[in-house]
């Protein structure tokens, strides 16, 4: 494979990455639950790509999908023509979204699925004719994206601070991480529901009736896999109902399956006004992003004082035929090999493998929920993210991927990982933890 030597031209994003760039870590190829590397090693997939391969990767029924609808009808200007992809494809997904959650917009990405929910939610209320709430509440340690809209609501004050001027009129919650009375438990944290409460404080900072709508991920998951303790949810459901607030859940990477349920919102029984998608929509194989919204919300721009031709909203790329091929083959996989319920069925071989390296050297916690899991690490004193990154290199040395983010170890693998992929995953990951500084 031919690997060219201009490795200047290709900007990184991230600088865990261009530190590397003199000698890049490349990937040429994949295949269900492995990644192949330049040199020709076999690695376990541990993070479904970036959360997002959950039908593991190379599977016929997208990749076909994919290629037969580029040859067929490569594009429609999706601003004045529909196609029947799209039609079929937002059809499949509302029989999957939680009842009453039946309109989907079509996004390219997560954050851009994230920029289009906030915009949908400031005009829903001005299309009531509430006049205009201005105001929108996040969370910290939450994370949206990197459009303005995602960064401004986003928690991470490090993925701000160099950018001036964002979204005003935006307040955080805290969040709810709290190792001093949840460390160790398996599945979600008993402590802490009353953290929720948190939102009255930032409501009451100002006029409720000016507040459009707050936006959590069910689960933080670039910031560490932080779990909802027990019942949180359902009073940040409860909160923002008694001073009309839509509530927006985030389930770029909790969705399609990753819990052993369609969504989070289904595995917490907590229904949202909007949920934002992208990453499993395709299996992370084509950009898609989805917002999926109730019908009421629809109904606001189409009945409203401000008819619909008032929100100029909507991407050259939205409900692109190719994308909605690559996200109807992924659908067909995920339904014949029933992966949207398979977390369920392997948590709790998945809880008690990732709880077996409790007690290795510099663990202070380990979380699990579906097929999701963090190992936090205690950080090197004056080096936050070393201890991390390290485990990084050396289980990527081992032939397993994982990511890491502050110092703690997030696994996500594919849906489709056996129950002897999941010994090696740990197998693997504890020789690493055993050799860390
Ligand atoms: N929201 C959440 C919860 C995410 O995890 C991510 C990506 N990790 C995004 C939004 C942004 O998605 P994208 O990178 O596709 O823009």
């Amino acid at each position: 494979i031919r690997v060219t030597n201009n490795l200047e031209a290709f900007w990184m994003p991230f600088t865990a990455n261009r530190q590397f760039k003199s000698n890049p870590r490349m990937f040429v190829a994949a295949k269900d639950m492995h990644y192949t590397t330049a040199d020709g090693r076999q690695v376990l997939d541990g993070t479904a790509g970036l959360w997002c391969c959950n039908a593991g990767h190379g599977r016929p029924k997208i990749t076909e999908a994919i290629q037969k609808q580029a040859a067929e009808l490569d594009y429609a200007p999706a601003f004045q023509m529909g196609h029947p992809a799209a039609f079929e494809l937002a059809s499949r997904l509302v029989q999957l979204t939680p009842q009453g959650i039946d309109h989907v917009f079509f996004a390219n990405s997560g954050s851009e699925a994230v920029d289009s929910a906030l915009k949908i939610a400031l005009a829903y209320h001005r299309a009531r004719g509430e006049g205009q709430r201005f105001r929108l509440i996040g969370r910290e340690r939450g994370y949206h994206g990197v459009g303005f809209g995602g960064i401004s609501v986003g928690g991470i004050v490090s993925n701000r601070k160099m950018f001036g001027t964002l979204l005003t009129g935006v307040d955080h919650i805290r969040h709810t991480h709290d190792l001093t009375r949840n460390a160790f438990s398996r599945g979600l944290p008993e402590h802490g529901a009353e953290y929720a409460e948190d939102l009255e404080r930032v409501i009451a900072l100002h006029d409720p009736s000016t507040i459009a709508a707050v936006i959590i991920e069910p689960i933080a998951g670039s910031t560490g896999v932080l779990l909802p303790p027990k019942g949180y949810l359902e009073r940040i459901r409860a909160i923002c109902d008694k001073h009309g607030i839509l509530l927006i859940f985030d389930e770029v990477i909790t969705g399609f399956g990753r819990l052993g349920a369609p969504f989070a919102a289904d595995y917490f029984g907590v229904t949202p006004d909007m949920m934002t998608v992208a990453k499993g929509i395709t299996s992370g194989v084509i950009p898609m992003g989805a917002v999926f919204a109730k019908k009421e919300i629809y109904d606001a721009f189409m009945t409203g004082p401000e008819h619909l031709i008032e929100l100029f909203h909507g991407y050259t790329y939205s409900a692109n035929p190719v994308a909605c091929a690559a996200a109807l083959g992924t659908l067909d996989t995920y339904a014949e090999e029933g992966l949207l319920t398979r977390a369920a069925d392997l948590a709790s071989y998945w809880e008690d493998a990732v709880h077996s390296l409790k007690g290795l050297p510099h663990v202070i916690d380990i979380r699990n929920l579906g097929l999701i899991g963090a190992i936090e690490l205690e950080p090197i004193a004056g080096q936050p993210t070393k201890r991390a990154f390290s485990a990084f290199l050396k289980a990527y040395e081992k032939g397993l991927l994982i990511r890491t983010t502050g110092d703690i170890i997030a696994l996500s693998p594919p849906l489709i990982i056996s129950k002897a992929q999941i010994d090696e995953l740990v197998t693997t990951l504890g020789d690493v933890l055993k050799t860390l500084d």
